[in-house]
């Protein structure tokens, strides 16, 4: 019998100190919150998915180049002389179309690398983090904003400027080759005179050994030339 009620104290006993702790946090601040309907708000240079405004991209390629795993694709047209693109925020002149920037955001690491590399600052990290798709292409995100017919437009006249440009170069009268600039001015340099033989009497010629006959020359009949007379 006092078994049962014994069991029956530990019960509520038991009880009792679960609900200690389930008491002692009804006055706590709550740490969780309701997402998605409340969410937090993210460092300052927390690093999510990224944006692009090709308002101020110039195509350099800098942020392709310093991407680690290859996800920026970037392609870009020349535009003619008589087209302005115009200057970027940070007054940057535009000379290149961008007709495709894709970022493949699947592959991303969010390093982050290239963000600092973009003169105009034009791609950045945004606080967005919610971007699943159930389509892994959905993930690739187009930011170019040609269109197709404003792309074949722009290469069809890049195209006509390059053979006009060609033709009128074939068309030019070739230039007469001038001749080669003097490499030194002033008068021409005097003839490196021989060096001097050594002072004092000429060496005596070794007595000829042989079967030759006759005279043998001396150094003094046959002296070095002087060039400036023999000249
Ligand atoms: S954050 Fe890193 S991985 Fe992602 S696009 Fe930029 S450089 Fe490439
Ligand atoms: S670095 Fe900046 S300006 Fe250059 S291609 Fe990339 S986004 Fe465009």
């Amino acid at each position: 019998m006092s078994r049962y009620f014994k069991n029956i104290w530990e019960g509520i006993f038991t009880v009792l100190i679960g609900m200690k702790v389930t008491l002692r946090h009804l006055f706590v601040p709550a740490v969780t919150i309701q997402y998605p309907t409340v969410k937090l708000k993210l460092p300052e240079r927390a690093r999510n998915r990224l944006y692009v405004n090709m308002d101020d991209c110039i195509g350099c390629d800098q942020c392709s180049m310093a991407c680690p795993v290859d996800c920026i694709t970037i392609e870009t047209l020349k535009s003619t002389p008589d087209i302005d693109l115009g200057l970027t925020s940070v007054g940057t002149k535009k000379r290149l179309y961008v007709p495709r920037f894709d970022i493949d955001i699947a592959k991303c690491c969010y390093c982050g690398l290239c963000v600092p590399p973009c003169p105009t600052e034009c791609i950045k990290m945004t606080d967005v983090f919610e971007f699943s798709e159930y389509e892994r292409g959905n993930l690739i995100y187009n930011y170019a904003v040609m269109t197709p017919k404003e792309i074949d437009e722009a290469k069809a006249k890049l195209t006509a400027h390059e053979k006009d440009q060609a033709a009128k170069k074939s068309a030019a009268p070739s230039k007469p080759i001038a001749p080669p600039a003097p490499t030194q001015s002033g008068p021409a340099p005097r003839p490196v005179a021989p060096a001097p033989t050594p002072s004092g009497p000429a060496p005596r010629p070794s007595p000829v050994v042989g079967t030759v006959s006759g005279p043998t020359s001396s150094p003094k009949e046959n002296p070095p030339k002087d060039p400036e007379t023999t000249s």
